[in-house]
């Protein structure tokens, strides 16, 4: 992964956190406020703008913007996890991690932060089994889907949708949901 790949993983991101904006929102109805969709499109527009202003030259530097501006624009308890997440993958790429190394750095950051753990139904549900298939060369748009649904199943006990106890069962979570957009988006920049 180098800056230009980093650089057009967020274009992908942001294109798809747009297009499923409605679908997002419609998630976190059920089971929470109904805003995910609304504040991750907040979020990724100034990503995208920081970006642009601070045309990082190396990968870490991208990372910090990107959480820089998911924390402080993204509003709601996703922003500061998927910063936390950035910073992780930051961290562990200045340190000289791998990129699979760097997810599973951004999938712990974003645990310790949420003091949350997986079958929470969670967006953890979907970054902890990523990082370890991306370690084993096993993510797919497929296996992503299935890590989107499984959250279906499970009982939120973190969160808004804690709130709403056993009637949250039955409903994708909205973080899961985006944060596969996420990965389906690495693919797409991997795949070219
Ligand atoms: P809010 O709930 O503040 O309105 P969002 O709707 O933007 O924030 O984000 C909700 C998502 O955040 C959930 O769907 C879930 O995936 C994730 N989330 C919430 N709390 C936690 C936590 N403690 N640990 C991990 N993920 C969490
Ligand atoms: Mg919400
Ligand atoms: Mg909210």
């Amino acid at each position: 992964m180098d800056v230009s790949q980093t650089i057009k993983w967020m274009e992908i991101f942001h294109a798809k956190i747009n297009e499923n904006k409605q679908t997002l929102n419609l998630l976190d109805t059920p089971i929470g406020d109904g805003d995910h969709g609304s504040n991750m499109v907040r979020g990724m527009n100034a990503v995208w703008e920081g970006l642009e202003e601070g045309q990082p030259g190396d990968v870490p530097t991208a990372l910090k913007i990107i959480a820089k501006n998911l924390l402080s624009k993204v509003g709601g308890s996703a922003g500061p996890l998927y910063g936390s997440a950035f910073l992780g993958m930051a961290k562990s790429m200045q340190a000289g991690g791998s990129f699979p190394e760097a997810i599973q750095q951004a999938a712990e950051s974003i645990m310790q932060r949420g003091k949350s753990t997986t079958g929470e139904k969670t967006m953890n549900d979907v970054w902890v089994p990523v990082a370890q298939a991306l370690q084993a060369g096993t993510l797919t748009d497929e296996s992503i889907d299935q890590l989107v649904q499984s959250t279906a199943q499970m009982k939120a006990t973190k969160g808004r949708a804690s709130y709403v106890g056993d009637r949250s069962m039955g409903h994708v979570d909205p973080g899961a949901y985006s944060s596969g957009l996420l990965f389906k988006a690495l693919i797409e920049v991997e795949g070219e």
